[in-house]
């Protein structure tokens, strides 16, 4: 059975049904799903856990999924939590981990939210969805889509990594290419919306991506065994991951499963494109769009957040911050992971490295701390283009002593 009691905007608290199918709520902004988690209470303990697949379903009370209907899945198990010693070590923290989201289907964290996004839209007879996109929500949406039987349209700006518009194209969706960023793409979405040409999943446009991100922070609670780090570092581009493990959070210490304690959330953001970092640099709670937005983290690359408010709010009511890092401190901290601790990264997963190392130098972050980093796609759906010149010029510097050899 589902949990589920109501949706609630998250601007004005009003409530609504969650038999139909939601969008945002009448004041334009994300809708939370709310549960009576009293009854989960009753109907399981965490100790049940244990006897069940180690996957985002697992969690099944705590997701919107209506009485018998299945997930469609990919096999979305639950990633590793892997120690960072000698990184962690130099920079005087008591323990550093990274969770590695690249291993979930499609290569990125973007599966758990559109695992439950296409659940929910099959269960109400969606027919067709869309999405604007940097790369990898479009993926994980046309793998769900062609899973489900559910027509999938992607709108990708012109800078998205090739390898991911190839795997769009693969997967089966329709693919358009929009001289423009991510916004643009999202005026191109909604558009059609209106038009009834499809469903609009976009981030935070439907209350139910959120609700399988939210995993992330369930799952880092058991596997800490329901204590929580000092500190979270998330790149944040929209943001859902970091608001779903604020709300996963609440769920959990509502549930008496953990305490008090909180994380401090950190927004990490590529100085390229800031706006969450120039919000709460200035104490506002709504964010100004980024104009000409620009870096090698695409999935951060998002000049405009409708959940800019619930960033914000989770990051200030944690004592974090919302910090900016270039990309040439990326690429540092993306050679250091993996030259030193053999753990290839993504672009934005670097730069929680590099915004952790900033952290540390500005006194945010204690020594001895527990920290912990999200890596949320795989290092290999992104060009290396600084890599592929060196080892052209190893190439051509190994030929030239190969032909000096003989003498
Ligand atoms: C989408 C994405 C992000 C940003 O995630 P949000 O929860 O939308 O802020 C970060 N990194 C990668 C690799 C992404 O694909």
């Amino acid at each position: 059975m589902s949990f589920v009691t109501h949706l609630e905007c998250s601007w004005t608290g009003a409530r609504q049904a969650a038999g139909a199918l939601a969008t945002v709520s009448a004041a334009g902004k994300p809708l939370w799903v709310r549960y009576d988690l009293e009854a989960v209470g009753r109907a399981m303990a965490r100790t049940d856990l244990a006897a069940r697949p180690l996957d985002l379903w697992r969690w099944r009370e705590l997701l919107p999924l209506p009485a018998g209907v299945e997930p469609v899945s990919l096999g979305e198990s639950a990633t590793p939590l892997l120690p960072l010693s000698v990184l962690g070590g130099e920079l005087g923290l008591g323990e550093l981990l990274v969770k590695d989201e690249g291993r979930l289907p499609t290569g990125s964290f973007k599966a758990r939210g559109l695992a439950v996004a296409v659940t929910m839209a099959r269960a109400f007879g969606i027919e067709a969805m869309a999405i604007p996109t940097n790369g990898n929500a479009g993926a994980a949406l046309a793998a769900y889509c062609a899973r489900a039987g559910i027509a999938a349209h992607c709108f990708c700006p012109a800078a998205t990594p090739r390898a991911n518009l190839e795997e769009i194209a693969l997967l089966g969706a329709s693919l358009e290419v929009i001289d423009g960023r991510i916004d643009d793409c999202g005026a191109r979405v909604a558009e059609g919306e209106r038009a009834g040409r499809w469903f609009n999943c976009a981030t935070l446009r439907e209350p139910y991506r959120i609700e399988g991100k939210k995993t992330m922070g369930l799952e880092l609670a058991e596997q800490l065994s329901w204590t929580l780090p000092d500190a979270i570092f998330y790149p944040t581009g929209g943001g859902t991951g970091l608001i779903g493990m604020w709300k996963a959070f609440e769920e959990l210490e509502a549930l008496g499963w953990i305490g008090a304690k909180r994380p401090r959330m950190y927004a990490i953001q590529s100085t390229g494109c800031a706006p969450l970092v120039r919000a709460f640099e200035r104490g506002v709670e709504l964010a100004e769009r980024w104009p000409a937005a620009a870096t090698i983290a695409h999935g951060i690359c998002v000049p405009r957040a409708l959940g800019d408010f619930l960033i914000l709010r989770a990051v200030r009511g944690s004592g974090g911050a919302a910090l900016a890092v270039s990309d040439d401190a990326i690429v540092a901290a993306w050679r250091a992971a993996a030259s030193r601790e053999g753990m290839l990264l993504c672009p934005e997963g670097a730069a929680t490295l590099a915004a952790l190392r900033l952290a540390r130098e500005r006194g945010l972050v204690a020594e001895g701390e527990r920290v912990v980093l999200f890596n949320c796609a795989t290092h290999a759906k992104y060009t290396l283009p600084w890599a592929a010149q060196e080892s052209a010029n190893g190439r051509s510097r190994g030929g030239s002593r190969a032909a000096r050899s003989p003498d």
